[in-house]
């Protein structure tokens, strides 16, 4: 039986437990969210829309898109007036098999560590385009994939071991769609597709293989056609071999017949996207010419997503990264708009990662925002040739499950003569994702 004292105590714990409770969720009231972006350019294709709005993330998550957000209600509020506001970027064709001390090899020293180019460009979200195969897939995840900041997803090359250069890319011995689809099933998280790439010799058996281990996991099938070859057309690959869904990269090399000879876009281009083949560009060291875009894309061939081929070779030359392209796009007549979509929400559904590429509440809060500057500006191609530009994009804040984790000018930062004269950790850990004492331990 409880005596009168235990009772009294008890009823003040209740009291005061009640009162923490009172506080407690005072605070959360005040603190809603985590991060607010306020007053930026939303541009968010998959909800159409393309308006000044405010967006308040909370856990990691999209919490709200709303013309005004009261920022009373977030821990941390940064102006963004001015500045576009995009889903982070995706970039779905880049070569990040950094790890394996191979020379010359894009499963080696040709590819580049995501972490080191992703956020300081907007990206958010990258797909190795086949640098590994089934056979070594899991050595990349284990080395690459997991310890990524970047959400790292791949294409696995129909190729067993990968790029690991043309002796082993040109062995049809290795190009067996069973295991390729078995890896693909045991990580449907990560791999989003079958690659096939840099074929050298006249049969059609690395697209057919690749489409067969892309049939039996469901994922599409990404498609480097290799060399040009009178006995495997490129109109037959469009309307024959690939399936709806199947990704032509490269769309502007003009390597392989995609403009004519007559400076018109091979009629199997068009009847390929017609049948629902998607066409990415790819730009690489040596798939974007502005005498191949140019007239494709004046007579409407326009990409479906902007990707950049990046690796060792394409970075300093004339890819350079994804803003760069689009600003190459937009030099060739394009909107804002227009190159946002071909980055973000077109890519995401090309990869079947719907979450991805958009500002949806509940979608991760992966958010680039952007400048665009005006001034004089030169991009160049693939052989060096320039065009001239008014506009460039540049990337002022990159956040990533909604955390900061670039800010060029440090728009997200206090005056350090506003701080007290010892100051130390600036920030919250549940906002700054660059403080490395916030930094958490593993991702
Ligand atoms: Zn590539």
């Amino acid at each position: 039986m409880q005596n009168f004292q235990s009772i009294k105590y008890s009823l003040l714990c209740a009291r005061q437990c009640l009162f923490i409770t009172l506080l407690a969720s005072t605070a959360a009231a005040q603190t809603k969210y985590d991060l607010l972006l306020q007053g930026g350019h939303v541009v968010d294709a998959k909800n159409n829309v393309s308006a000044v709005r405010d967006v308040a993330v909370k856990d990691g998550k999209i919490a709200a898109v709303a013309e005004h957000i009261d920022p009373g209600t977030a821990l941390k509020t940064v102006s963004v007036k001015d500045l576009y506001v995009s889903p982070g970027l995706i970039d779905i064709h880049v070569h990040a098999y950094a790890s394996t001390g191979e020379r010359g090899s894009y499963a080696g020293d040709n590819s580049v560590w995501p972490d080191d180019f992703t956020f300081r460009t907007g990206v958010t979200t990258v797909a190795d385009a086949g640098s590994s195969g089934y056979k070594n897939f899991e050595d990349f995840k284990e080395h690459i994939i997991d310890r990524s900041k970047t959400r790292v997803l791949a294409f696995i090359n129909i190729v067993g071991a990968g790029m690991s250069g043309p002796k082993y890319e040109d062995n049809l011995q290795d190009m067996e769609p069973g295991p390729a689809a078995d890896m693909a099933k045991k990580y449907p998280k990560v791999i989003v597709g079958i690659k096939t790439a840099h074929y050298s010799g006249p049969e059609w058996t690395p697209v057919e293989n690749a489409v067969k281990a892309g049939t039996a996991a469901n994922i599409p099938v990404m498609v480097d056609f290799g060399a040009n070859r009178p006995e495997r057309p490129i109109d037959v690959l469009l309307t024959q071999k690939m399936r709806p869904g199947d990704i032509y990269t490269h769309c502007y090399s003009g390597l392989r017949n995609e403009l004519t000879a007559s400076g018109k876009v091979n009629g199997g281009m068009v009847a390929g996207r017609q049948r629902g083949v998607i066409f990415d560009v790819g730009h690489g060291g040596g798939s974007f010419a502005w005498r191949v875009a140019g007239p494709m894309i004046q007579q409407g061939f326009l990409p479906d997503s902007i990707s950049s081929d990046l690796h060792f070779g394409s970075m300093n030359a004339g890819m350079k990264d994804m803003l760069n392209l689009m600003g190459k796009f937009m030099a060739l007549g394009a909107s804002a708009d227009d190159v946002i979509r071909w980055s973000t929400w077109n890519p995401a559904r090309e990869i079947h990662h719907e979450e991805l590429g958009n500002l949806s509440v509940g979608s991760p809060a992966d958010i680039a925002v952007l400048s665009l500057e005006t001034g004089n500006f030169g991009f160049t191609d693939m052989y060096g040739a320039r065009m001239n530009s008014k506009h460039r994009f540049e990337c002022q804040m990159t956040v990533h499950d909604g955390k900061i984790v670039y800010d060029l000018n440090g728009m997200s930062r206090p005056d350090w003569k506003s701080l007290p004269t010892n100051y130390t950790a600036i920030g919250d850990r549940r906002w700054d994702g660059l403080n490395p004492s916030h930094a958490p331990s593993e991702h």
